[in-house]
């Protein structure tokens, strides 16, 4: 096996996004320093300094373990990779079983549990070194470790036979080149499956919902319904305090399996007009039909992807230019799904863009069923609650931010 030009495609594509976020994250640790001594304005009055230097200590805390994240994530992706590791593992796997769907199969599970592993110090110094410095965690190591056994069943559960599946198709001559069509079909189906039975079957299996029996709020939310034309099959609580004290609401499910739910700890200091502002934002989503926009553009992204990969399964030099000995449907696929997010890196602009116009359509929609200014609050509340910058980098904020900034919306709010 030899290294070719695809490695130096590849490695100069990775290591110009990772010198691209890390100056990014230094633009926006700059921006963070320079307004660190005044609350900007529009805030002077809601927010106090003391909360803006919070928000700022907390904004730089994040970037610092970003960083570490970044440069080790991408070392990470280069030992799978050139490094030779998923060879290694695929040799180890071939020599052991014979079937090829069953290797197959056992050689992704094994490597989706192995980087789960390699996650895990991370995301326990995240929660319990840099959310509890800033009083944000509420999750106990039980918690945690539950979370994490959960998790992983529920990922072997529904996973293996998803990827069993996928190679199956990849592998039966009958269907030929036209493979990477079925399997778009199946995994569709799958994640269409999961937005169904996700707030029913999956999400209580790690959180309590109790029904809303705040009857006030309740009528007042349902009368938004009905002025809004929606409907629901619920209006729940979450023990979201259970694990953080950020605040948050979501509007889930499809069809008519839909949930509106709160968290514990966003009713938790909000007045009820300030909740049914939140919540209309939310179905500003729904009414521009946001949610299914960003599903239909998903599911033709998955599939250009995998015509793409329809093509690159039959190169050799994909695989040996990323360091994989053997061609076959497995290395194939996990070589595609590492290799796809350096270069899809560089679209993560423009689908930020679009979010960011979504969040003010819906903003304007709240704003026009129910009044903008306790949509200011409310969110002037959030942003307090969560310690959210409220001075980010203009490029850092267009590169990474799904939301526009806590000023811009509220001036057009206004
Ligand atoms: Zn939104």
């Amino acid at each position: 096996m030899e290294f070719n030009t695809f490695t130096f495609v590849f490695l100069f594509a990775i290591l110009t996004s990772v010198l691209a976020l890390l100056w990014l994250n230094f633009r926006q640790d700059k921006a963070i320093k320079r307004s660190f001594n005044e609350v900007p304005n529009g805030f002077k009055e809601t927010i106090t300094l003391e909360d803006h230097q919070k928000a700022g200590n907390y904004t730089k805390a994040k970037l610092l373990v970003n960083h570490f994240e970044i440069i080790f994530s991408t070392f990470i992706v280069l030992v799978w990779t050139i490094g030779g590791a998923m060879n290694w593992l695929d040799v180890f796997w071939s020599q052991r079983i014979s079937n090829p769907i069953l290797m197959g199969t056992t050689f992704i599970a094994s490597i989706m549990l192995i980087a789960s592993f390699i996650d895990l110090p991370f995301s326990i110094y995240r929660n319990f070194v840099l959310e509890q410095k800033f009083g944000f965690n509420r999750m106990t190591v039980k918690t945690f470790t539950a979370d994490l056994i959960k998790e992983i069943l529920l990922t072997l559960i529904l996973m293996i036979p998803l990827i069993y599946a996928i190679l199956y198709l990849m592998n039966i001559s009958s269907i030929g080149d036209y493979w990477w069509i079925y399997v778009w079909v199946i995994i569709s189906l799958f994640i269409l499956t999961m937005m169904w039975i996700y707030p029913s079957f999956i999400a209580p299996i790690f959180n309590k919902f109790d029904p809303l029996d705040n009857d006030a709020l309740k009528s007042r939310i349902n009368n938004l319904l009905e002025r809004t034309g929606f409907g629901s099959d619920g209006i729940f609580v979450m023990d979201g305090s259970k694990r953080s004290s950020h605040g948050n609401a979501y509007f889930t499910g499809i069809g008519k399996n839909k949930r509106i739910v709160f968290f514990d700890t966003l009713l938790k200091g909000m007045e009820d007009k300030e909740i049914e502002a939140i919540l209309a934002h939310e179905l500003g989503h729904f009414h521009h039909k946001h949610t299914r926009q960003r599903m239909i553009s998903s599911f033709i992204f998955s599939l250009a992807s995998l015509a793409l990969l329809g093509y690159l399964i039959n190169q050799n030099w994909f695989y040996n230019g990323l360091g994989v000995a053997e061609p076959s449907s497995h290395t194939a696929l996990v070589l595609f799904s590492l290799a796809l997010p350096v270069f899809s890196f560089f679209v993560t602009p423009i689908s930020n863009l679009v979010s960011r116009k979504h969040e003010f359509q819906a903003d304007a929609f709240a704003a026009s069923h129910t009044d903008a200014n306790d949509l200011i609050s409310s969110l002037t509340k959030l942003y307090k609650e969560n310690s959210s910058s409220l001075s980010p980098d203009k490029l850092y904020s267009a590169f990474h931010d799904s939301h526009p900034s806590a000023v811009l919306r509220i001036e057009r709010l206004q």
